[in-house]
């Protein structure tokens, strides 16, 4: 069996970047291009050459194929949620996080059931339809059976037609009955970022409580994909370890995945280290990734990994966001609070410091103003569409067919239903221009299904 331990293996890494230092020259750089724009991914070695690029106009390649790849796979749809905190109770001490356990200035919660259905209510008022539920790693008396009740309030609530229909989940590692009972809830997909690959700067930035356990974290993928559950979520905290390590130790671990379940992760994640309330690391990152690096490392993941997702979180500023939905993001979180119950009682005092401090509304007026579609559709996973099978048809593109129509109609049913009127101008503005744009046959499909939406139906999939 292939063991996920001795998967992150620094010598090969080690070498791959001396290798690449040595190997880096234009036409070995536009080789690789060539290679990723046939979005069949990357090897490490490839990876560890296009890291080391600095040159401009070598960058630019970089990034123009990065756009290419984007645009042939996600076209203009960007997927949009919301993080919801049910709890910041925590036995862990990550140095460079708000609610590890020893930083008594923070006020604790655990959210009781009514409070998770106002905090759900107020962001279906909002227009969300698809929320990450989080929550630090210790639970209130019931347990973990708290993370199961918190996913069955949030499924209850009912505002007319619209509810939460997707309730992807970032918890701590749990054991294989867990997952298997986490799946039972009916999640989408269940996120855990690794912080960093490197053992030695995880020993030095996790402290004290369970999290202290490199290999329990590492191995919780696969003790997920054994329990059924086939979209998993990875991710780096960038700025504890150099980028370029973090990013050749994600592809081990991926290949990992592919290898032994056949799928590697749905969606990558790629927070930056942002200062956080009684932590001095979180304000000087010991390896921080400035803005160049970072849009490298999205432009990289992009030609890497084709078809995995890149999430973009409210940690970034406007500015960050919209340069790298071009590069490769196809999800973003908007209208964000990290503190359990900011919603419902619009604090703003979080895990971390936002970048992004917009409404939901400002955020769809803005990306729809740069041409991207919104998308709140959740069909896949509730058409079955999950692991395997949503990238035996992501591969061959047929998985377009459905997103862009979907795109589409959960959009218009946004613009109907919640946005104010500038944002469904421009919304409305968008929505001609595309289907002007698209094959006729496809125009009439989606008309079609938009139609239905304008004459009142909702949740019209494909
Ligand atoms: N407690 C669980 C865990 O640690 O896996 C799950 C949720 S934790 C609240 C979510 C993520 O927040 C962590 O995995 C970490 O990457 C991120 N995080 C913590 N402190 C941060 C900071 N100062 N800046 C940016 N992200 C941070
Ligand atoms: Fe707790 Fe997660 Fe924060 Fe660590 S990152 S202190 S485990 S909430």
């Amino acid at each position: 069996m292939d063991d996920v331990m001795t998967t992150i293996d620094q010598a090969a890494i080690a070498a791959s970047l001396q290798e690449a230092k040595a190997g880096l020259s234009t036409a070995r750089v536009e080789e690789i291009l060539a290679k990723a724009g046939e979005l069949k991914g990357l090897s490490a070695a490839e990876v560890a050459v296009l890291m080391e690029i600095s040159d401009p106009e070598l960058l630019a390649a970089l990034f123009a194929t990065a756009r290419d790849i984007k645009d042939t796979i996600y076209g203009r749809r960007l997927v949009i949620f919301a993080p919801l905190y049910v709890s910041n109770l925590c036995a862990n001490e990550c140095v460079y996080c708000a609610f590890r356990a020893r930083n008594a200035a923070l006020a604790r919660r655990a959210l009781r059931h009514d409070e998770i259905s106002a905090e759900v209510e107020a962001l279906v008022a909002e227009g969300h339809k698809r929320v990450l539920l989080v929550a630090g790693e210790a639970y209130p008396r019931e347990g973990f059976d708290f993370i199961l009740d918190a996913i069955a309030a949030v499924y209850a609530v009912r505002r007319g037609s619209d509810a939460i229909r997707r309730v992807n989940v970032n918890v701590a590692p749990l054991d294989t009955e867990q997952f298997t009972r986490l799946k039972g809830a009916g999640i989408g997909t269940y996120q855990l970022f690794q912080e960093t690959y490197h053992p030695e700067v995880y020993a030095q930035v996790h402290l004290a409580g369970r999290k202290r356990d490199y290999a329990w974290r590492l191995a919780a993928m696969d003790r997920a994909m054994a329990a059924g559950i086939d979209d998993v979520g990875i991710g780096v905290l960038f700025g504890l370890a150099d980028w370029r390590f973090e990013i050749l130790a994600m592809m081990q671990h991926i290949a990992h995945l592919e290898r032994r379940w056949g799928v590697g992760p749905h969606t990558i994640s790629v927070p930056r280290l942002e200062p956080a309330n009684g932590s001095d690391l979180a304000t000087h990152p010991p390896h921080a990734v400035d803005d160049i690096d970072f849009r490298k490392i999205v432009a990289i993941l992009r030609l890497a990994v084709p078809y995995t997702g890149i999430i973009m979180s409210t940690r970034e500023t406007p500015h960050i966001r919209r340069e790298t939905f071009a590069l490769g993001v196809s999800q973003i979180s908007a209208g964000s609070r990290t503190n359990p119950g900011g919603y419902s009682s619009g604090e703003d005092e979080g895990q971390f410091s936002l970048g992004d401090h917009r409404s939901l509304d400002e955020v769809i007026a803005d990306v729809a103003s740069l041409g991207y579609v919104p998308s709140f559709c959740t069909a896949c996973y509730r058409m079955g569409r999950t692991g395997q099978d949503f990238m035996d048809m992501a591969k061959p593109g047929a998985i377009k067919a459905h997103c862009d129509p979907n795109a589409l109609v959960t959009f218009l049913e946004y613009l109907l239903d919640h946005a104010s009127q500038t944002t469904r101008d421009v919304g409305e503005g968008l929505i001609t221009r595309v289907l002007a744009d698209s094959d006729p046959a496809i125009a009439a499909r989606v008309g079609a299904m938009l139609e239905q939406v304008r004459a009142g139906k909702r949740d019209v999939l494909c």
